[in-house]
């Protein structure tokens, strides 16, 4: 029976396949762009994002696997053997991350491996592109942090592989900023920039036109001077379906051997070209790109280069098209090559949605505290590079680059954007906590150095030990709060890291009130004393003991204020003792607390603020005739359950408003009015879980609104998604403007889009926007600004109204793949609650036109915050042997008001970065809208430079170098008015232009700089001043 079988089976097979064997068979992998055909380029890449589902490092290792297989460290060690098998195969790596993904893989690697990798990377096997630390958020991150995290992967790319990236890969996020387009693609020396989330409705209208492919410009201020080439992929970022490869996937793969069942070459050769001709119907040119690979592909890589061998034999053989493995960069040569004139792409694309009720803007306000913390830490990093430079970088004690890593991964689009499961945020917020940590050393130990450096006492001071108060915002501060033995008292150092003087109010929680405050020259300064309000006592307790785990040692009562006058990038101190006189000063507050039963009316200058039983009103009187009220109110959406006939519901990413409530206050409102010296505050309690106080300072124009939301309930199953409103009459016509990354202002109109005919299905969300630095609104007759201190969403909805999202507690998942619901908690010893959020908004108005000085300028003083060190002398002991107040700059010399100091930074190898920035675009106002200089021998006035180039924007090419590089697009219509840029340095002067908007960024080598071994760039950079 068996052996009839056998023989039977031998004469099938040799009548079905005509006498062929099996045998070795060499796949043409060589082919390279043929122009007259149709060529397809397959671009083999993995998504690794940086934390999701998973934290970074398990990713990388590949452990808890029950919640998803996917190992880093696989894919790196299978690609780089795939490609050292065939040196036609090519792959494209984007994420560096010191501490994981690749840069740790490669410090890992042999020597004898490197080797060879470096020889792939030199062939253009292996091609890194995007290059930071990882795929940055578009919405939630400040421009800062995005240049901040790429600079690091760029200098790291350049040092070990000596490559300048070229092209943007932002692949993931969920919308583009215009910021993207031209801060963070073109200013960086790229050609291209790739990515694949736009709108749904967007996308459709771009198919049918083909203009998936476009010039994008970004900056209305730069215009063409910063545009770049960028393609929206006609799909999401994996192949054409039945083309994906890894082990478990279930494509079909190409079957060549004749001895084996389901032979299938010519079948999948058709499958093939019928997926790149409908590509080919969609896209402009005869060349199209496949995406080859998707999220945590390739941990076995032969099973994808295995087939794309096959298809770039067979497909070949076949004629009918060219197909190649290829890079985006040889992509962006071959579009750049077929010498066709592009759509010109202007603004941004945001808001995304991927269906009708889908829009992605509940994520621009997910995990606020955490949107917080890492805005803090931005512009605490920003002084403290300043504060390591000043003392002198070194490399053996405390440096910044444990906090600049922990704020790199921080940016990724499923960090900052509050997208990630529960436990990595944990991960990400240890990560954070420890950087901080070794920052605030580094700034202790320089503070103590500059103040230490009075000539006639240097070396006889031992080091001042300073204490920092990172939970300052919940009035916690140890050092302030202690009860001072006699003769005691407190030195409070307060560090100015902008570029030009500032006079500020300061706020410290303190235990006795019978303190007074001098500065430095023993006199007495104005100072204010507050109660501490009953919402702040609670969430201070409940918090120090549930994140340090112990109460705080002393019970505060009072708030001390007063104002500090710092020089601009230096330091002044105060002094504040306690007097020991119970008698009250004459710096104690006007308290008066009660339900409201009367009208209150606060304010002393131009802006009043009136409370009554309907709530708090804001009326600013810009002239006799002209007056503008702002009505507050706080309301909150319900989140949709998503069990109508969409199931989509609202959470991590999705806002999907199901109606919204107004909150009443529950009763007699309660009102506290506080008036003093510096400024006058009202307390209000909304609710049981709302408050908010709100702050009018003498000789300032706008409101501070500082707001405590939380916990928000949960028992009624509600999701409740929380927001403050502002009402006036103002006549806005639908249009409204809200920042790109805390830089570019964008004009938005309601229900309305440029680039196509919006159908509205979502009136609410579908009209959010992420807003980093401000929104504003203007009229004929006046301008309101907001101004917010973390990423939130924010919209105007009707005519002179303004809305903030505030803080978000779901119920449900969004079925976009975190599979968790987004419910923030703190755990007590009691039990767990919802988590608290504490934070301010700033309310200016002004005449039309005139409020663009304040978002500005105040901006920089929101995100560059006085920085406060505090240490403790007998007498005047500390004062009288230490230099008290310091600028690093000439004396007398500060920037213009349109300039900031972005980056001051030394490096390892002895360079400084400095970046400077125009903070005003073109026509925005009168006065600053203008050419801005900057004298670089003032701003480093006690060194000598001795070396001066521009550089790129992550300072990893000479800027002259990549501008001859660029690729010059053609644009269908006009391009625009050229811009013209600052001139070039003059090496006696050193003074620097910056044109609206502009950045320009430089390494400076100083004479008094000890040059470290192994500075490549020395070499290759022959722009040398002296
Ligand atoms: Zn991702």
């Amino acid at each position: 029976m068996a052996v009839k079988c056998f023989s039977l089976y031998l004469i099938l097979a040799a009548v079905v396949l005509g006498g062929v064997s099996s045998e070795y068979i060499e796949y043409n992998t060589k082919p390279r762009i043929v122009p007259e055909k149709i060529n397809v380029h397959l671009v083999p890449h993995s998504h690794d994002d940086v934390g999701w589902l998973k934290t970074v490092d398990q990713y990388y290792v590949g452990s808890n696997n029950s919640i998803r297989g996917a190992c880093v460290q696989n894919v790196l060690d299978s690609v780089i053997a795939s490609l050292l098998d065939d040196e036609n195969r090519k792959f494209i790596y984007v994420e560096m991350v010191r501490f994981s993904v690749f840069e740790r893989w490669w410090r890992q690697q042999s020597k004898a491996k490197k080797v060879k990798v470096k020889k792939l990377v030199d062939s253009g096997q292996l091609e890194f592109i995007n290059g930071g630390m990882c795929m940055h958020d578009e919405a939630t991150p400040h421009y800062i942090d995005m240049i901040d995290q790429t600079t690091l992967g760029h200098q790291f790319i350049k040092s070990e592989f000596g490559q300048v990236p070229r092209v943007g890969w932002q692949i993931d996020p969920f919308g583009h900023s215009a910021v993207q387009a031209y801060l963070l693609g073109a200013e960086f020396g790229f050609d291209s920039l790739f990515f694949a989330r736009i709108d749904y409705q967007d996308r459709a209208k771009r198919l049918r036109e083909k203009t998936l492919e476009v010039i994008w410009q970004g900056s209305k201020s730069l215009g063409s001077s910063s545009q770049i080439f960028t393609g929206v992929f006609p799909r999401h970022y994996d192949p054409p379906d039945g083309f994906t490869f890894e082990i478990n996937d279930v494509s079909a793969p190409v079957q060549d051997d004749p001895l084996l069942f389901d032979y299938n070459v010519q079948e999948r050769v058709n499958d093939f070209v019928a997926a790149a001709l409908a590509q080919v119907n969609v896209t402009r040119t005869n060349h199209i790109m496949w995406l080859m690979g998707t999220d945590f592909r390739y941990q076995y890589a032969y099973s994808w280069f295995r087939q794309m061998d096959k298809f770039i034999h067979y497909v070949n053989k076949d004629g009918r098209l060219n197909v190649l493995y290829s890079t985006p960069s040889i992509y962006t040569d071959a579009k750049y090559a077929a010498n066709e004139s592009w759509p010109l792409k202007t603004d941004d694309f945001f808001p995304y949605a991927d269906k009708p009720n889908a829009y992605w803007t509940g994520y621009f306000t997910s995990r606020p505290a955490f949107k917080k913390y890492v805005r803090d830490l931005s512009g605490y990093y920003l002084a403290a590079r300043q504060l390591e430079f000043l003392r002198g970088r070194n490399s053996s004690g405390p440096t910044t680059d444990m906090l600049a890593d922990a704020l790199a991964i921080a940016q990724h689009h499923d960090a900052v954007s509050g997208t990630q499961r529960q436990h990595v945020a944990a991960d990400y917020a240890l990560r954070l906590s420890m950087g901080y940590l070794q920052a605030e050393k580094l700034v202790a130990s320089s503070l103590s150095f500059l103040s230490a450096a009075k000539s006639s006492t240097e070396g006889k001071n031992p080091g001042t030990k300073f204490q920092q108060c990172p939970l300052l915002n919940i009035s916690y501060c140890p050092p302030s709060e202690a009860r001072l033995p006699s003769g005691k008292s407190l030195v409070v150092v307060v560090y100015n890291s902008l570029g030009w003087k500032r006079e500020e109010v300061v706020r410290v929680p303190v235990s006795s009130e019978n303190v007074i405050v001098k500065d430095a020259s023993g006199k007495e300064v104005v100072s204010q004393l507050l109660p501490l309000s009953d919402i702040t006592l609670r969430i201070r307790n409940e918090y120090v003991k549930a994140y340090l785990g112990r109460s705080p040692r002393n019970t505060a009562k009072h708030v001390l204020a007063f104002t500090a006058s710092v020089p601009p990038l230096g330091f002044s101190s105060y002094v504040i003792s306690d007097t020991g006189r119970t008698s009250r000063g004459p710096s104690a507050s006007d308290v008066t607390s009660g339900s409201m039963n009367q009208n209150v009316e606060v304010g002393q200058g131009n802006l009043k603020l009136f409370y009554s039983e309907e709530g708090l009103k804001m009326t600013r009187y810009l002239s006799t005739r002209n007056q503008v009220t702002a009505e507050q109110s706080y309301a909150y959406y319900i989140g949709s359950n998503g069990t109508d006939k969409d199931p989509q519901a609202s959470g991590a990413y999705v806002f999907r408003p199901d109606g919204v409530l107004p909150i009443k206050s529950q009763g007699e409102a309660q009102l506290t009015v506080v008036r003093g010296p510096l400024f006058d505050e009202v307390h209000q309690d909304f609710n049981s879980w709302i408050s908010q106080i709100t702050r009018v300072y003498k000789g300032k124009n706008h409101a501070e609104v500082e707001f405590t939301v939380g916990p928000i309930p949960a028992d009624d199953g509600i999701s409740k998604e929380v927001i403050t409103k502002l009402t006036t009459t103002m006549k806005t016509n639908g249009t409204f403007y809200t920042d790109s990354n805390g830089r570019d202002f964008i004009k938005r109109i309601r229900d309305f889009r440029t680039d196509w005919d919006l159908q509205v299905y979502q009136p609410v969300s579908g009209n959010y926007y992420p807003i980093n630095l401000g929104i504003y609104m203007q009229d004929k007759t006046s301008e309101l600004s907001v101004l917010v201190d973390r990423a939130v969403g924010g919209s105007s909805l009707e005519n002179g109204q303004i809305e903030l999202m505030l803080h978000r507690r779901m119920q449900h998942d969004d079925i976009r793949g975190v599979g968790e619901i987004l419910n923030e908690t703190v755990c007590l010893p009691e039990g767990c609650k919802g988590l608290t959020i504490r934070g301010k908004f700033y309310v200016q108005i002004d005449k039309p036109g005139d409020g663009a000085k304040w978002r500005r300028t105040f901006g920089q003083e929101i995100y560059s915050p006085l920085l406060l060190a505090f240490t403790e002398q007998e007498g005047d002991s500390w004062i009288n042997s230490h230099q008290t107040t310091f600028s690093a700059f000439e004396p007398s010399y500060s920037l213009p008001k349109n300039v900031a100091l972005l980056t001051l930074q030394e490096l390892e190898n002895g360079k400084v970065l400095l970046r400077l920035a125009h903070l005003f675009e073109v026509g925005e106002d009168s006065e600053y809208s203008v050419m801005a200089k900057v004298e670089l021998k003032k701003l480093f006035h006690n060194k000598k430079i001795s070396q001066v180039k521009e550089t790129s924007l992550s300072g990893n090419q000479e800027k002259a170098e990549m501008e001859k590089r660029r690729l010059i697009w053609k644009v269908e219509g006009s391009a625009g008015e050229e811009v013209k840029r600052g001139g070039a340095i003059d090496a006696e002067k050193l003074v620097v232009e910056l044109v609206p908007m502009e950045i320009r960024t430089f390494l400076i080598k100083f004479d008094d700089h000890i040059e470290m071994v192994g500075d490549r760039e020395q070499q290759q950079f022959a722009y040398v001043l002296k």
